[in-house]
């Protein structure tokens, strides 16, 4: 199955995405833990993203588009794949479409995660990530900066809900509640059965 897990900053996606995928045995496949990897190891690509995304910005489509593009080459990713944080723009939308259909292939579905403004805030201000032992507040989850990227997100990401829906691809689920609450929504949505075999996707 190959899935885009569609929400603002905030809204659970990177969680979700690891527990979905496990039980879709696919990989969950994170632009933002692959741009942060790159930084924390000084490569090149790392070098060119770090500026936008400490402004809270998008790092430009042909840096991002060629990055994912050479991820789902890998052999893990040929079965399927669950992406969480791309596509983020219409054109990255587009082009994905396009290399999946290069490939012989098809996006499955879009699952959006659907969160109001002030809990994502009041989320986004309070997230920690364990790094070396230690809980620190990631560089863009400070208060002006998520604030930018809500805007970037309603501006430049939130279209693409219109999108998928039109390519007749859209399930939505409220993603407020306990994880395992929004995971059992996301499972139902996504078709799967407790046995894990997928079905017809539910309609949003
Ligand atoms: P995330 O962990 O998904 O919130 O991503 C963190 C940051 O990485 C974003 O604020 C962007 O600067 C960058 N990023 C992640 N995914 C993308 C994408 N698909 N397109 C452009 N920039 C991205």
């Amino acid at each position: 199955m190959r899935v885009v897990l569609l929400g603002p900053p905030g809204a659970g996606k990177g969680t979700q995405a690891q527990i979905i995928a496990g039980r879709m045995s696919v990989p969950a496949i994170s632009t933002g833990d692959i741009f942060r990897a790159n930084v924390s190891g000084r490569t090149e690509l790392g070098r060119q993203a770090k500026a936008y995304m400490d402004a809270g910005d998008l790092v430009p489509d042909e840096i991002t588009v060629a990055m994912v593009t050479d991820r789902l080459a890998e052999p893990d990713a040929k079965a399927g794949f669950l992406l969480d944080g791309f596509p983020r723009t219409i054109a990255q939308a587009e082009q994905l479409r396009d290399s999946l259909a290069e490939l012989g292939h098809q996006l499955d579905r879009c699952l959006e995660l659907v969160v109001d403004e002030d809990e994502l805030v009041r989320r986004l201000s309070g997230r920690r990530m364990l790094v070396d032992g230690e809980w620190v507040q990631r560089d863009d989850d400070k208060p002006e900066t998520v604030r930018h990227r809500l805007e970037v997100y309603r501006e430049q990401t939130a279209p693409l809900s219109g999108f998928y829906r039109q390519a007749g691809l859209l399930s939505q689920i409220d993603a407020i509640g306990e994880i395992d609450e929004v995971t059992d929504r996301a499972l139902t949505a996504l078709g799967f059965t407790d046995d894990g075999a997928a079905g017809a996707p539910a309609a949003s």
